[in-house]
C-alpha cells in the first residue's frame, strides 16, 4: 500500500492560503502525476485513437495528413454527437477519405469486460484499456425520473489511502488518459443506445456525469480536465458544466485551478471536523489541512445557491458521528452554499468501522437540516453488484484472482504527495 502524504515541511498547519496558491505547487503536483502518465493512446499496428484529441490536436492531425481543418467539425460531429466508431458511416464524407482516415486512425472504445445491472437498476461496467488495466463505471439511475448519473473513474488504483474505502487500499497504478476518461462515458451511452446526443434540454438517461470513481481526479488535473473539455463540447456530447461534478479529497491548488478554468460542480470529501481525526481518515488532511480545504471552498467560482458545493460524510459509527461533530460541520461550513450527503458506511473485510445507526444518522442529519443546508443520507445502490461507495474494483479484482485470473499490472508508488 503506498505512504500516506507526509505534512510538507514548507507549510505550517496553519499556513496561509498564499503560501498554498502558487505554481510551483501546482507543478510540483502535475510533474508527480506526469510520472504515472497513460500509454499513448494508438494500437500496436501505429494507428492512432482520434478519442480523447482536443479539436486543436484534431485539426492538426488533419493538416498532417494534407486535409483541410475543416474536417475537424465533421469529424467531431461524428465521434462525439453520432457516437459513431466506423469511418464507413459518416456519411458526409467521401468514401477515399474514410478509407484514408481507417488506414490511419481508430474510433475506440474501451473494452467491456463484464456488465452486471443491479436489481435497483443500477449498471456497473469493468472496462479494459489497451494496456490490460481495468476500471469500473457506474451508472445510477435517478429513482423517479427518467436521468441519472454516470461515476467515472480517473485514475487505476488510488494513491490516497483513506481509511474507510476499500477502493484505496489498491496502490495507484497509472492516471487514466483523457480518451479513456471519455471512453468510459461513450461506451456507456454505447450500452443505453443513446446516440446521437440529445441536444439542450431534450431528455437523456445519461445526464450527469460524477468523477467519483476510482482515484483522486485532482491528481490527474490535465487528462481530467482534457476530457471534460470533450465532453462539455456543444458540437459534440455538449453535457454543460452545470452537470458535472468532481469530487475531491481536498487538493487545494488543483481545486484552485479546476474552479478559474472548468467551473464544473465540487464535492469534497470531508468526513470529518477535526484535524486530528480527518488526518487519519483521509490522510492528504496531513497535506492540506480542512481550514485550507474550506477556504478553497469559500473561494470556488462556480459555487452559488444554484450550483451548492456537495460535502461528503461517511458516517462511522462512534467515529464521526456524534451531534458535537454535526454542529462544527455546520460552523464550518457556515455561509458556504453548500450540502451535506451523509453516506452510510459500507463495511468491507478488514475495515473496523461500523456503520452509524439509523438514529445517529437521522439526529445528526436533523442538525445539519435545521441550519439550513440539504443532508440527504444517501442510500447505497447497486449493492447486489458490488458497485456501491468504496467497492469499486477491489471486488472485480478479488473475483479474478479467485478464478486464478492474474491481475493486469504490478502496484506502484504513491504519486500523490
Ligand atoms: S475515497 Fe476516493 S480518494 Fe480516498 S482512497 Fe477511496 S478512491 Fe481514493
Amino acid at each position: 500500500m503506498s505512504a500516506a502524504p507526509a505534512t510538507s515541511p514548507s507549510r505550517s498547519r496553519d499556513g496561509t492560503a498564499a503560501s498554498l496558491l502558487n505554481d510551483e505547487e501546482r507543478a510540483r503536483i502535475r510533474a508527480k502525476s506526469a510520472q504515472f502518465a497513460p500509454p499513448p493512446a494508438a494500437l500496436p499496428d501505429g494507428r492512432r485513437d482520434l478519442v480523447g484529441l482536443s479539436r486543436e490536436e484534431l485539426t492538426d492531425i488533419m493538416v498532417e495528413i494534407g486535409e483541410k481543418p475543416f474536417r475537424t467539425k465533421q469529424l467531431w460531429h461524428w465521434i462525439y454527437h453520432q457516437g459513431a466508431t466506423d469511418f464507413s458511416r459518416m456519411s458526409s464524407i467521401a468514401r477515399p477519405l474514410q478509407e484514408k482516415l481507417a488506414e490511419r486512425f481508430v474510433i475506440g472504445r474501451p473494452g467491456v469486460v463484464t456488465e452486471q445491472t443491479s436489481q435497483d437498476s443500477t449498471r456497473k461496467f469493468l472496462f479494459r484499456f489497451r494496456d490490460g488495466q481495468e476500471a469500473e463505471t457506474v451508472y445510477i439511475p435517478d429513482r423517479q425520473e427518467d436521468r441519472g448519473a454516470v461515476c467515472i473513474s480517473s485514475q487505476v488504483g488510488c494513491t490516497l489511502s483513506c481509511t474507510f474505502c476499500h477502493t484505496g487500499t489498491q496502490a495507484l497504478v497509472r492516471n487514466l488518459g483523457a480518451a479513456e476518461i471519455v471512453g468510459q462515458f461513450m461506451a456507456a451511452r454505447d450500452s443505453y443506445g443513446e446516440w446521437p446526443s440529445p441536444k439542450g434540454e431534450t431528455p437523456r438517461l445519461l445526464s450527469t456525469i460524477v468523477l467519483m470513481g476510482m482515484g483522486e481526479p485532482l491528481y490527474n488535473y490535465d487528462n481530467v480536465a482534457k476530457a471534460m473539455r470533450i465532453i462539455m463540447d456543444g458540437e459534440g456530447i455538449g453535457l454543460s458544466r452545470r452537470r458535472i461534478t468532481l469530487s475531491t479529497s481536498g487538493v487545494v491548488p488543483m481545486m484552485d485551478q479546476c474552479g478559474a478554468e472548468l467551473g464544473i460542480n465540487l464535492a469534497v470529501s470531508l468526513h470529518a471536523v477535526r484535524d486530528d481525526l480527518r488526518d487519519e481518515i483521509v490522510p492528504l488532511n496531513r497535506k492540506y489541512p480542512i481550514r485550507e480545504v474550506i477556504a478553497a471552498c469559500r473561494r470556488y467560482p462556480a459555487a452559488s445557491n444554484a450550483r451548492r458545493i456537495t460535502f461528503e460524510y461517511i458516517m462511522l459509527r462512534g467515529i464521526n458521528d456524534s451531534e458535537a461533530d454535526a454542529r462544527e460541520l455546520v460552523r464550518l461550513i457556515s455561509g458556504i452554499p453548500a450540502k451535506v450527503n451523509l453516506i452510510p458506511f459500507n463495511p468491507w473485510p478488514g475495515s473496523s468501522y461500523r456503520p452509524s445507526t439509523r438514529e445517529q444518522l437521522d439526529r445528526f442529519a436533523k442538525i445539519v437540516m435545521d441550519a439550513g443546508f440539504a443532508s440527504p443520507i444517501r442510500m447505497p445502490r447497486g449493492r447486489d453488484i458490488l458497485a456501491a461507495c468504496g467497492q469499486l474494483r477491489t471486488e472485480s479484482q478479488r473475483l479474478r484472482r479467485a478464478a486464478g485470473q492474474p491481475d493486469a499490472a504490478p502496484e506502484a508508488e504513491d504519486a500523490g504527495a
